[in-house]
């Protein structure tokens, strides 16, 4: 049994069995084995080889079918490879000898043989070094259970080990399938963490290299409300962590109860609670959450896909599907296409950069590919007859940015109107507050559009000047930090000023411990997972205005972020039994 403490990603309780998927640039796993595991170890070799041949057998059929027969000679010699006796017995030697995994071992004697064929002198010999490298990486395939490589095609009950995973990954795997996700990489507010929380799946993050140690197969415990992960977990852990998962199926049903009421303080102050999304399919989360509209639709991730850019009518079809499903239950604000950082869209033209999370993306991109932006515009536009659809722009750092986009949108509506394609006259328009710049001028901004909505999970990378996707610097990455605190006072107070509404559809708007702290700012709406949702109700239902106000007044006259974290925690453990399960 192993335990392994990383980022508390997505709640709920998992126990499952390894799937480690590994793209081929990952190092092979290095771990240690009993002198007992040996034998076990030389059997998965003999399978994954027997494996090798039935693949190499299916090709060279293929081949003949094809009249390639000559072409795929060189197959002959890998088959040979897999069944010489002399390999065999090196491959058995050296697992006795090093007492490592099998997929190491391979590696390090396709090494040995590697290094004598090299000093041989014979072009011939050397050439085969090639074929040796093919035969160990077909091997390795089937010894790490990477026949299947899209997490789309996976067809059992798993937890997904990797190093990492891309947005565009996560949001076309098997979400029926994977029951769990453990990452070495990435933060509280990566992409893979919003998406995990949005599909409900228990996840870790940050575990650095938790793929050095798991095998396909092994058992594993995903605990997502403490962020721990158990290999092989012994009887006792297994018996302790069914109670536990139990425990948090009845709390669930708890909070399945509170979605029916509405989302109003002790002293009778209306909140509105709406929901993020990233595909249609979650609308029906959306309403079953009993949330009050949909306050970000993360565009962007109808592009994330193989067949990579959406077509007007495409994207006219998703945005139309949901905003008439939310027709009577809030409406929704849908943001513009927020490509670029760690989004990229697959077969999409990008360019190089240095820091992509500071270069071409959001708006930048937007307003540079105005072709791009004008199929969106169109289809946004046509989507609001369905019902009540608002648009809101990335990314915006200044006035110029804002200008130029709410200029094309204006084109837009001469040209539907030259086509005679009806569309709502009234859209509201509105920008997220995600940049520094644009938090330090939301007064001048605020002139200029509808409402805002703050996106914590930009705004607090680029004010403290912390990666979100980076694990080894997520402990500075802190919304209590007070510049991060001030910022947002800022912005709802410049807001209020102007007479626009603001809410935040950053991950900070979802975690329960920060919801009397925004409540007492003064912030209208909070936009989250439709998951976390019950809880932040549940909580906002028990308190008063006057008492959440004099915690923000305490809380702005502090210096630290650990001053402040340490504070509101004692506050609210005080005030609630068990904010967190
Ligand atoms: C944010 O930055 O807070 C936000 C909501 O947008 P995203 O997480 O998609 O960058
Ligand atoms: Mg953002």
């Amino acid at each position: 049994m192993k335990i392994f403490k990383g980022i508390s990603a997505s709640a709920g309780i998992t126990i499952g069995k390894v799937f480690l998927y590994l793209d081929d640039n990952l190092k092979v796993p290095k771990y240690r084995i009993s002198s007992e595991e040996i034998s076990s170890e030389m059997d998965r070799f003999r399978l994954a080889t027997k494996k090798v041949e039935e693949d190499l057998i299916k090709i060279q059929s293929h081949a003949s079918k094809h009249q390639l027969e000559e072409e795929s000679r060189f197959l002959d010699s890998h088959m040979l490879m897999l069944t010489d006796p002399e390999f065999i017995k090196q491959i058995e030697e050296n697992l006795r000898s090093f007492n490592r995994n099998i997929e190491w071992v391979l590696l390090m004697t396709v090494k040995q043989f590697i290094s004598t064929l090299k000093k041989a002198d014979s072009p011939y010999l050397v050439e085969r070094t090639v074929d040796l490298y093919d035969v160990t990486q077909r091997i390795h395939r089937h010894l790490l259970f990477r026949e299947k490589i899209s997490l789309a095609d996976i067809e059992h009950e798993v937890v997904v080990v990797t190093h990492n995973l891309m947005p565009s990954d996560t949001a076309t795997m098997n979400r029926k399938m994977v029951k769990g996700l453990v990452l070495n990489a990435g933060g509280k507010t990566s992409h893979t963490a919003i998406l995990a929380r949005a599909f409900g799946i228990p996840s870790v993050l940050g575990l650095t290299d938790i793929t050095d140690e798991a095998r396909s197969g092994d058992a594993i415990i995903v605990d997502g409300n403490s962020g721990t992960v158990i290999l092989n977990p012994d009887n006792d852990t297994l018996i302790e962590y069914n109670k536990r998962a139990q425990k948090w199926l009845q709390h669930e049903k708890h909070l399945n109860k509170i979605n029916k009421l509405s989302s109003v303080t002790l002293d009778g102050q209306r909140v509105l609670l709406s929901a993020n999304i990233e595909m249609p399919e979650e609308v029906e989360q959306v309403l079953s959450h009993g949330a009050d509209g949909i306050g970000l639709f993360r565009s962007e991730f109808l592009f994330l896909k193989p067949s990579g850019f959406s077509s007007e009518d495409d994207q006219y079809a998703a945005y139309s599907e949901v905003v008439s499903k939310m027709k009577d239950n809030g409406g929704v604000t849908i943001r513009t296409l927020d490509v670029g950082g760690d989004k990229i869209i697959p077969d999409f033209e990008t360019i190089d950069e240095k820091n992509p999370l500071l270069g071409w993306r959001a708006i930048r991109f937007c307003l540079n590919r105005k072709d791009t932006f004008k199929v969106q515009m169109r289809a946004l536009r046509r989507a609001s007859m369905n019902g009540v659809l608002r648009i809101m722009f990335p990314m915006i750092s200044g006035v110029e940015e804002l200008e130029d986009a709410l200029d094309f949108l204006e084109e837009t509506k001469e040209e539907l109107r030259n086509e005679g394609i009806p569309f709502d006259e009234n859209i509201r328009v509105g920008i997220m507050i995600e940049v520094p710049s644009a938090a330090i001028t939301s007064d001048i901004l605020a002139k200029k559009v509808d409402f805002f909505s703050i996106g914590t999970n930009d705004l607090i990378q680029y004010t403290v000047a912390v990666d979100r996707g980076n694990e080894n610097i997520a402990y500075l990455y802190k919304y209590f930090h007070p510049g991060v605190l001030r910022l947002i006072k800022t912005v709802i107070d410049h807001a209020h000023d102007a007479g626009i509404p603001v809410a935040m559809c950053g991950e900070m708007a979802g975690d329960p411990l920060a919801s009397v702290v925004l409540l007492g700012m003064g912030l209208d709406a909070f936009s989250m997972s439709s998951s976390v949702l019950p809880s932040v109700k549940e909580i906002l239902r028990s308190v008063r205005m006057d008492e959440a106000e004099k915690l923000v007044a305490e809380v702005m006259k502090m210096s630290s972020f650990q001053k402040i974290e340490d504070y509101v925690s004692g506050w609210m453990n005080e005030r609630f039994d068990d904010i967190s399960v």
